[in-house]
């Protein structure tokens, strides 16, 4: 009863299906087959390898599952693809809703694609929708769960089947939305922002395979470089927008294995966003589709971002690991920085990060402007 593979789908999508079929999650489908074969498997260890299912290997579930399905278990192990481990989102993946409507139309359930795991993916190339785990009617979080044995979208909320609804809501935020509703109010985004994030997760996606980024943000840079620099900025973009979202969960320091895996693409598109111009603006003039919110500027300030308006949102500690980062990830973009630090230092006071959180996000230009008054003239 194992439904065929789709072209570009996710292994944990076929799962899913193949689970559906029996009533059944696709971990729950798993858990059933493993425990048919491997007696000591603990429930916390299985649980973990399968919210990673579509980057880590996994051999035993592999070869449970060709058996099950009566394929060839190089069929199972194709399916498992595109995303590594450190880039790859944990659990279900958000979506594009006017993709699932679309597929779900002709094939009768979802499926999503190997991409929507990667963790930098935020944007359907073909809709330019950010993608997302809301229901299209409700806007309230729905998920995917098996009905009558296909696999299909369920909001709680409306207490209802939305798989083929179409989206009424606007098609990527925060468009026009006002600084209080934003999820990341530290910026204003146009729609050339789409743009933007298509290209930039494209040259993620290639880079993690190897292939160097063709985007004005790394043309120069190794791939590996490229995808570090990215890691290592967005660690810091976040706290440029994180008065917005207190409850990210983020380290102090960038250690070895951070990735924005478990954060919604909202947040991950605003980070990417003022990363993208960021290491544009080391090679080219202001890059366009986003820039800093009017009321974080002072008198004679351009909202650009660039590497040097980046500086001015971090707190001492970050500007320090900014520092510890250039010598080596962000060799390409050293100058950009450095000029950044300079100026940051000779305007804003060390504590400037701290008092403006306290001061809430509408205190930012007050005490920028303060805090300008008072540096001694250059
Ligand atoms: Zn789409
Ligand atoms: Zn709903």
């Amino acid at each position: 009863m194992a439904p065929r593979s789709l072209p570009g789908e996710a292994l944990s999508s076929w799962l899913a299906r193949f689970g559906a079929r029996y009533d059944l999650s696709g971990p729950g489908l798993a858990m059933a087959l493993l425990r048919g074969t491997e007696r000591d498997a603990d429930d916390a260890a299985l649980h973990h390898h399968l919210r990673r299912l579509d980057a880590a290997a996994w051999p035993a579930l592999d070869r449970v599952l060709a058996s099950a399905a009566r394929l060839d278990l190089s069929a199972v192990e194709a399916l498992r693809r595109r995303c590594s481990d450190h880039w790859s989102r944990v659990g279900p993946p958000p979506w594009c809703q006017a993709c699932v409507a679309t597929t779900a139309a002709r094939d009768g359930e979802v499926h999503w694609r190997a991409e929507w795991m990667f963790a930098f993916w935020v944007i359907c190339p073909v809709h330019r929708r950010l993608l997302g785990r809301a229901c299209p009617l409700c806007a309230r979080d729905c998920f995917a769960r098996p009905i009558a044995g296909r696999l299909r979208l369920w909001c709680p909320a409306c207490a209802r089947d939305v798989t083929t609804q179409a989206c009424t809501r606007p098609s990527l935020w925060p468009l026009s939305e006002p600084p209080r509703s934003r999820v990341c109010p530290a910026i204003v985004v146009d729609p050339r922002l789409r743009e933007t994030l298509r290209r930039m997760q494209g040259d993620l996606l290639h880079a993690v395979s190897g292939r160097r980024p063709t985007g004005p943000w790394g043309r120069s840079s190794s791939p590996e470089r490229f995808l570090e620099a990215v890691r290592a900025l967005s660690f810091l973009a976040l706290a440029a927008t994180w008065h917005a979202r207190p409850s990210v969960r983020r380290p102090r320091t960038l250690t070895p294995d951070w990735s924005f895996c478990e954060e919604p693409p909202a947040v991950v598109a605003g980070a990417l966003a003022v990363v993208s111009a960021v290491l544009a603006s080391a090679f080219e003039p202001p890059w366009p589709g986003v820039a800093w919110t009017p009321e974080l500027l002072r008198g004679g300030e351009t909202p650009d971002i660039a590497a040097g308006s980046l500086c001015w949102h971090l707190a001492p500690d970050e500007t320090g690991l900014l520092t510890r980062l250039l010598p080596t990830t962000l060799l390409a973009y050293r100058d950009a920085f450095e000029q950044g630090l300079a100026a940051t230092a000779s305007v804003l006071a060390r504590n400037r990060e701290a008092a403006r959180r306290r001061a809430g996000f509408g205190g930012a230009q007050r005490l920028r402007d303060a805090q300008s008054r008072r540096a001694p003239p250059a």
